[in-house]
């Protein structure tokens, strides 16, 4: 990233509230202008794009897209455990197939990775990630009950998670991750294609709802501007 931001300048931490166009120059708007500017890559989520930008901006191809685009929720808690209470269990944990439960994964960090994340010493990083639905009921409740119910849940999952743990942070997302329908694929491979002039569009749901996703769609979105062939997929 460094090396990527070497010689541009960077503007970071700030929230852009609109978007309009005057004498072929966009401006950017978040509690003041923050200038004009000839070309704009918007890599915001759908729900924000929509909001940001007017629909006279908008691709009529684009607009049906962005407005039918739906999410999934997530509720992340993370906690810090004694490391010889979670000895000998695995790094992740991912039901799949039939398994009725609330939990998306746990995933403990250091055995994961011992680089990933930074326990103290003689201590364990472990995560729990909910599903969509159990995520939602979660959402507006204080962070205090999330952590206690949350962890009662990777607990029943998990038996051999231990009772005693150390509440770090929990992460709220109305808007985790784009649901990717029967035939999105399509519908955003043929919009990919379309796009022109000098406001492209990028970001996980114009292609794949991962890091690898969203960084092809902004390297596409990127060569598009400089007048470059591309292939999102
Ligand atoms: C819990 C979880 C686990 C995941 N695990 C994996 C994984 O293991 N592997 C994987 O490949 N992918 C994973 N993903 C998916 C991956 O993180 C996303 O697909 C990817 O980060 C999307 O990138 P993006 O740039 O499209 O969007 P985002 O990363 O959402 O970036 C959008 C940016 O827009 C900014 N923004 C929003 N509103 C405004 C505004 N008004 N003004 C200015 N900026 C604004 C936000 O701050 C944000 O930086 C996971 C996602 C979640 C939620």
């Amino acid at each position: 990233s460094e090396a990527l931001l070497n010689n541009i300048d960077f503007n970071g931490g700030v929230s852009v509230s609109s978007i309009s166009l005057e004498n072929g120059k966009y401006e950017l708007i978040s509690d003041h202008s923050l200038g004009y500017f000839d070309a704009v890559v918007m890599a915001t989520p759908a729900t924000i794009s929509k909001n940001i930008i007017s629909n006279d901006l908008l691709p009529d191809y684009l607009i049906e897209f962005m407005h039918s685009q739906e999410y999934v929720a997530n509720v992340h808690a993370a906690y810090l455990v004694d490391a010889k209470d979670v000895q000998g269990m695995l790094a992740y944990y991912y039901p799949c197939g039939d398994w009725d439960t609330p939990i998306g994964a746990i995933v403990l960090h250091n055995a994961k990775c011992l680089e990933s994340a930074k326990a103290p010493d003689g201590k364990e990083l472990v995560s729990v990630y909910l599903l969509d639905e159990p995520s939602k009921a979660l959402l507006d409740k204080p962070d205090d009950e999330v952590f206690e119910k949350v962890w009662d849940i990777a607990r029943d999952f998990e038996p051999s998670l231990p009772v005693n743990k150390e509440n770090m942070v929990v992460f709220k997302r109305s808007e985790a991750i784009p649901l990717h329908a029967v035939g999105r694929f399509l519908e955003a491979d043929a919009i990919q294609q379309k796009q022109s002039g000098s406001l492209v569009f990028a970001g996980d749901y114009l292609s794949s709802a991962t890091v690898e996703g969203a960084l092809r769609s902004g390297r596409w979105a990127a060569n598009k501007l400089l007048g470059k062939t591309n292939s999102v997929f």
